[in-house]
């Protein structure tokens, strides 16, 4: 049986301008044709879905989270030692269905602590649990001392960093993340690069030669320079990050990321979310200078081309599962119309992980990830917050617009 979905607009996920008068077919949990109104031959048995008022965009891809951690202003440490490997495993379920119903039926884990996320995705294959489908790292390679260790990724030297790339992937990781400088775990240093290039290189390569993807970590600038040397596939955050600890632009590494086209996630989220969160004082202060320093940097290089990609690191410091859409309207604040935020948090995403081909975009052939959003999103990035209706794979997981 075919479903037709007749939304007013449909922003497709490829960059292009909303299209008006269009339906979308279903068939078999893939999308079989975007359809003229005029041309569409209506069956005997349509499954007609009509949807007024509302614009139809691909599943989001969030692509920087952490589905083991509450993302409720808990401190990390000591936090995750008190946490067992179950326990984290079942946060974990919770926050893929929550992320799901929200309309974010993808997300790249960004690291968990051992196996825990990867036991998460293959229970989803197994289906015996539901939620946004899962890519993951299983847990990030790190310096003894470094960002997130208690994930239990701690390594240092070449052999033992080719050993442990081997041993996650042999576990299952979809990709390598790595934590090219530290971060906000107490006792790493952000303003300094951690592993060296040529210690990110043996990285990579071991990775490449295993068919996997490598994710760098960056928050201070001369991290960015190593992951660009070492050839790396990803670079999250990127936040230009000098010694006193603020985000201070360099024209020069900026344009080294252009020529290199490394897609950036800068996860722009975590500043807005602590800025709303915290009391009048010195540490609001602090993140709202980030905050304003960082979004003058992402601006910058999307004017250089650097491709952007939406990721808002739930999980970590205050940033929830179902808000998804702070992110792309804090990537409107950096010059991003709409349309282009869809984009970075949707086809752009899946070109960047490679599976453009399977889904990412409002295409015939494509895995039916859709949700239809209250308003006309073209207009206002903030419709995001209207969800009505949420479908993976072909299968409804929410929406108001069925009932009756
Ligand atoms: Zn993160």
């Amino acid at each position: 049986m075919r479903a037709v979905l007749q939304p007013a607009w449909i922003i497709d996920g490829t960059g292009s301008p909303a299209l008006t008068d269009h339906a979308v077919s279903l068939v078999d949990g893939r999308i079989d044709a975007v359809i003229p109104i005029q041309q569409l031959d209506a069956r005997e048995d349509d499954r007609v879905i009509d949807l007024p008022g509302t614009t139809l965009i691909p599943g989001l891809i969030n692509n920087h989270v952490h589905l083991v951690l509450p993302g409720d202003n808990t401190p990390f440490v000591p936090w995750i030692d008190t946490q067992s490997d179950a326990a984290l495993a079942l946060r974990a379920v919770h926050n893929a269905e929550t992320s799901l119903q929200s309309g974010v039926t993808t997300v790249r884990d960004c690291g968990g602590r051992g196996s825990t996320v990867i036991d998460l995705r293959e229970a989803q294959t197994n289906g015996i649990a539901n939620g946004a489908r899962v890519i993951s790292c299983g847990w990030p390679l790190t310096i003894t001392g470094g960002h997130t260790r208690h994930f239990g990724g701690e390594v240092d030297g070449e052999d033992a960093l080719r050993t442990m790339v081997r041993k996650v992937v042999g576990l299952g990781a979809d990709y390598v993340k790595v934590m090219a400088a530290g971060g906000g775990t107490p006792g790493s240093l952000p303003q300094y690069p951690s592993f060296t290039a040529a210690e990110l290189r043996v990285i990579v390569e071991t990775a490449h030669d295993l068919g996997r993807m490598v994710a760098a970590h960056c928050i201070a600038t001369a991290s960015i320079e190593n992951a660009i040397q070492a050839g790396v596939d990803l670079i999250e955050h990127a936040s230009f990050f000098g010694p006193d600890l603020i985000p201070q632009f360099d024209a020069r590494v900026a344009e080294k990321l252009a020529r290199a086209s490394i897609p950036v996630t800068p996860t722009l989220q975590v500043n807005r979310d602590l800025v709303d969160l915290l009391p009048e004082g010195p540490e609001r202060a602090l993140w709202e200078r980030r905050q304003q320093a960082q979004r003058e940097i992402v601006s910058a290089l999307r004017d250089l081309g650097v491709p952007l990609l939406a990721g808002s690191d739930a999980g970590w410091r205050a940033t929830a599962f179902d808000t998804f859409w702070k992110e792309l309207d804090e990537l409107v604040e950096c010059g991003f119309s709409a349309v282009a935020a869809i984009h970075a948090a949707t086809g752009a995403v899946s070109r960047a992980l490679r599976s453009d081909e399977r889904y990412g975009t409002i295409r015939p052939g494509q895995i039916a990830d859709l949700v239809a959003v209250e308003g006309q999103v073209e207009a206002s990035i903030k419709y995001l917050r209207e969800v009505r209706g949420v479908i993976q794979a072909g299968n409804i997981v929410s929406s108001d617009f069925l009932a009756g």
